[in-house]
């Protein structure tokens, strides 16, 4: 139907890839959210195959944010913050937007209805269009509609399906939804409409008012949802549907990224970890699966755990100092809690750990750490200890004995391996049950019953550190 000629209705130049700076792009495309809450995955979903799409035309490829704020109750400047914000974090460029400005602007559309209204003229001047109980309706032919859409092959609707003649506007100076976005796409020279599929009915109201004012009709790429794992529409109900609530869980911006990209997309093999220009590169419309994507958290974390590991030192630092900031606490040994954070790397995959927040789970790291344990959590099995006087001497035996023979390691063995030759002999030599040592040992020096091993432990603390956690657990049976 079209060709990129075609869609030129002003002699402006293109702007392509740097912002503020006239280039050529062929390929326009833009996502249009209303900033009616917080940005949801699904549009951060839209928003990263656009970005996606565009990048893969290098230089020729524009992508464009348009803040849809027709509704003027709903939406509020602190929803288009937190879906800049959040757009922003994810990694996208975009050359064009309500921040940035561009050649096309405005980039909000209430601040165009000057020329929804011209369209609006036109379509009541033509007889396309009519004023009818007070609102303005597009006259509508009975018959079929039939588009190509790039996902989904061939899509024809009859008029029918939705009742025919439908309201563009409440009155002239109130266009609504449907006018305005075929206006802002025309005058943004949009060459591809890339959304969810929820708006697959809309396209063929949209088509109809292209071909009412005479417009060319651009490419169409219709997503398919995002469900939860009961299959149902991602929502409130089956989780956090906010992107940025994913960063403040401690989720990282290319674990999500990559993440969503491939929610409805893949690369045709078997590849899982894309950095972002390999996405670009790999990306197409023709590998968009037409069927519902599920968004698994699980899949979410596993794919964190991968890209937390990759991370720096300097950046898992931060990644913590984040958390800590929000905790209001203040990070006071921090090579100690790096060590700490990369002795417990595969323990964790967000901000909370197993249940209780990183802070906490991590506060053994601190030299002046003290025990918040129970004691009766120091016995081996506790279930069947029941606390009896013999466990609990028993215990505290062997915590008195270690302490003399660990008194005697020096301080340069204070390392995972060397500690776990010294630990394995001593309960060989001292015939006592492994669980019976290293059950104590590691809830004396964590105060944790999942935690890294004792070795690993005792490694990052040292040896007075250690000594004096085995005391206070010997202590704290009697
Ligand atoms: N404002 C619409 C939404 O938030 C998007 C419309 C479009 O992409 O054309 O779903």
């Amino acid at each position: 139907m079209n060709n990129d000629a075609t869609l030129s209705p002003h002699p402006l130049p293109l702007l392509g890839k740097e912002r503020g700076k006239i280039t050529s792009a062929s390929v326009r495309v833009r996502i249009a959210p209303s900033p009616t809450g917080n940005l949801h995955v699904g549009t951060a979903r839209t928003a990263i195959f656009n970005d996606l799409f565009a990048r893969h035309h290098g230089n020729n490829g524009a992508f464009i944010i348009r803040i849809e704020d027709t509704d003027t109750e709903r939406s509020k400047p602190e929803f288009e913050e937190n879906i800049l914000e959040g757009l922003r974090w994810l990694g996208l460029n975009w050359q064009e937007g309500p921040d940035v400005g561009g050649l096309y602007g405005s980039y909000r559309q209430s601040e165009r209805v000057g020329e929804h209204k011209q369209a609006l003229e036109q379509l009541l001047a033509s007889g396309a269009a009519y004023e009818d109980d007070g609102a303005i309706k597009l006259k509508v032919e009975e018959k079929n509609v039939s588009f190509d859409d790039a996902v989904r092959g061939t899509v024809t609707v009859h008029t029918d399906s939705f009742g025919g003649d439908f309201v563009i506007a409440r009155n002239i100076d109130s266009p609504l939804f449907h006018i305005a976005v075929v206006c802002d796409d025309f005058a943004m020279q949009i060459t591809h409409v890339i959304r969810g599929e929820d708006h697959l009915h809309n396209t063929i109201k949209h088509i109809l008012i292209q071909e009412a004012l005479g417009y060319p009709r651009p490419h169409y790429a219709h997503l398919p949802l995002l469900l939860d794992e009961q299959r149902k529409k991602l929502s409130k109900r089956s989780g956090e549907t906010s992107l940025l609530a994913y960063r403040d869980m401690g989720i990282l911006p290319q674990a999500i990224l990559n993440y969503l990209a491939l929610l409805g997309w893949n690369p045709g093999d078997e590849r899982e970890y894309f950095t972002q220009e390999e996405l670009a590169q790999a990306f197409s419309l023709e590998r968009v699966q037409k069927g519902g994507a599920i968004f698994s958290n699980v899949k979410l974390s596993a794919m964190n755990k991968h890209y937390l590991s990759q991370l720096s030192n300097e950046d898992l630092l931060s990644w913590a100092a984040i958390h800590y900031e929000k905790a209001g606490i203040a990070i006071s040994e921090p090579e100690r809690l790096l060590t700490t954070l990369k002795t417990e790397l595969g323990r964790f995959a967000s901000y909370d750990v197993g249940g209780i927040p990183l802070h906490e789970a991590m506060s053994w790291h601190a030299s002046d750490w003290k025990s918040d344990y129970a004691a009766v959590s120091l016995t081996f099995k506790k279930a069947y200890s029941e606390q009896t006087p013999e466990i609990k001497k028993s215990t505290q035996a062997i915590l008195s004995e270690l302490m003399q023979d660990v008194q005697e390691i020096s301080g340069d063995l204070f390392t995972p391996e060397a500690l776990q030759e010294f630990l394995m002999g001593w309960i060989d030599k001292n015939q006592k049950g492994r669980g019976d040592v290293l059950w104590p040992l590691r809830v004396a020096l964590t105060g944790r019953e999942h935690s890294p091993g004792p070795f690993e432990v005792a490694s990052v603390i040292g040896k007075s550190d250690t000594l004096r956690r085995l005391q206070l657990a010997h202590d704290s049976l009697v």
